[in-house]
C-alpha cells in the first residue's frame, strides 16, 4: 500500500479520482487517458467502495457493485499496461467507507487484496448522509446537527487508527452545505489529527470544497496548520468526479498549504 512522508508529494500527482464505476461521469479509460494528456505523473481512481452494515443507507446509487472490485481492478490493470511509461504512473485505489460494525472484518481484506491504496473516508453517520444534500441538513434542529457530527468525527478518529488507509479523505467533511460552525468542532479535527500522526499516515487537502456551499477545501486553514505542526504528509487531490477536474485548484492548494507552514510544492 502507498505510503506517504513529510510533507507529501508534489502536485503532479492526482489519488483521489472517481469513474462512473461509483458515481464518476466518465468511464475509467477517459478519466485515465485524459489524466495522462494532462501531464499527471501518478494517477489513481479510487472509486466509493461502501459494505453498508445495514439497511437504509442508500449507498447502492453511488458507490460501486461490490461484487465488481474484481473487475475494476482488471480494467484498470489493463488500462495500466497500455498507458504507463516512464512519466506516467497509475494507481488503483478505493475510497473505502469506514463503518465501526465490519472494520475488522473487512479492512484486513481489502488491503490483502492487490490495490495500491485505500482513502479513509466517513460519508454517514449511523445511517444520515453527511454529504448527499443539502436538504437532508436542512430540517435538522442544532441539536440533530451536533449528534451527526459527533458522530462523523468519532468514526473519523477510529479510522485514523488503521493502517489499512494509506490517507483520510476531506476531514471535515460535514461543513459541505456551510449550515454547521465547523469551528465548534476543531477539538475533534485534533484529535483526528493526533490519531493521523500516531499511525504514520496521510491525510489529503481535497479542493473540492471550492466548489460546495461552504466554498472552502477540506480541511480548513486551522486544521491544516494543526497538521504541519504534526508533521503529517498532506496530499492534494481534487476529488474529481469528471476528467476535467483531475487537478482543479491545485496552485491554490499549494498557496494554502504554504500558509499553514507546509513547504512549497511545484506541478
Ligand atoms: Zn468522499
Ligand atoms: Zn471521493
Amino acid at each position: 500500500m502507498l505510503q506517504f512522508s513529510y510533507p507529501g508529494p508534489d502536485l503532479s500527482v492526482s489519488l483521489h479520482n472517481h469513474s462512473c464505476w461509483s458515481d464518476g461521469s466518465a468511464e475509467l479509460e477517459e478519466v485515465c487517458r485524459k489524466g495522462k494528456e494532462a501531464g499527471i505523473r501518478v494517477l489513481g481512481l479510487s472509486d466509493h467502495y461502501v459494505a453498508a452494515p445495514g439497511k437504509g443507507y442508500g449507498s447502492e446509487v453511488w458507490s460501486m457493485e461490490l461484487s465488481r472490485l474484481n473487475d475494476y481492478r482488471k480494467t484498470l490493470l489493463k488500462l495500466r499496461e497500455q498507458l504507463e511509461d516512464d512519466s506516467f504512473s497509475l494507481k488503483i485505489g478505493l475510497e473505502v467507507d469506514f463503518f465501526f460494525e465490519n472494520a475488522d472484518c473487512l479492512l484486513p481484506k481489502l488491503a490483502a487484496l492487490p490495490l495500491d491504496y485505500l482513502i479513509g473516508s466517513v460519508h454517514y453517520a449511523d445511517t444520515f448522509p453527511i454529504d448527499h444534500s443539502i436538504l437532508d441538513w436542512q430540517n435538522l434542529t442544532e441539536e440533530e446537527k451536533e449528534k451527526i457530527c459527533e458522530k462523523y468525527y468519532e468514526k473519523l478518529e477510529a479510522a485514523a487508527l488503521r493502517k489499512e488507509f494509506s490517507f483520510l479523505g476531506h476531514l471535515d467533511l460535514p461543513k459541505k452545505f456551510g449550515l454547521i460552525d465547523n469551528v465548534r468542532y476543531f477539538p475533534h479535527a485534533l484529535r483526528v489529527l493526533d490519531n493521523v500522526a500516531k499511525t504514520g499516515m496521510g491525510m489529503e487537502l481535497n479542493t473540492a470544497g471550492w466548489h460546495k456551499e461552504c466554498n472552502e477545501q477540506y480541511p480548513s486553514l486551522p486544521i491544516l496548520r494543526e497538521a504541519a505542526k504534526r508533521r503529517i504528509p498532506v496530499i492534494v487531490n481534487a476529488d474529481a468526479h469528471d476528467p476535467a477536474h483531475l487537478q482543479r485548484d491545485f496552485l491554490h492548494a499549494s498557496e494554502i498549504l504554504l500558509e499553514a507552514g507546509y513547504p512549497k510544492r511545484s506541478f
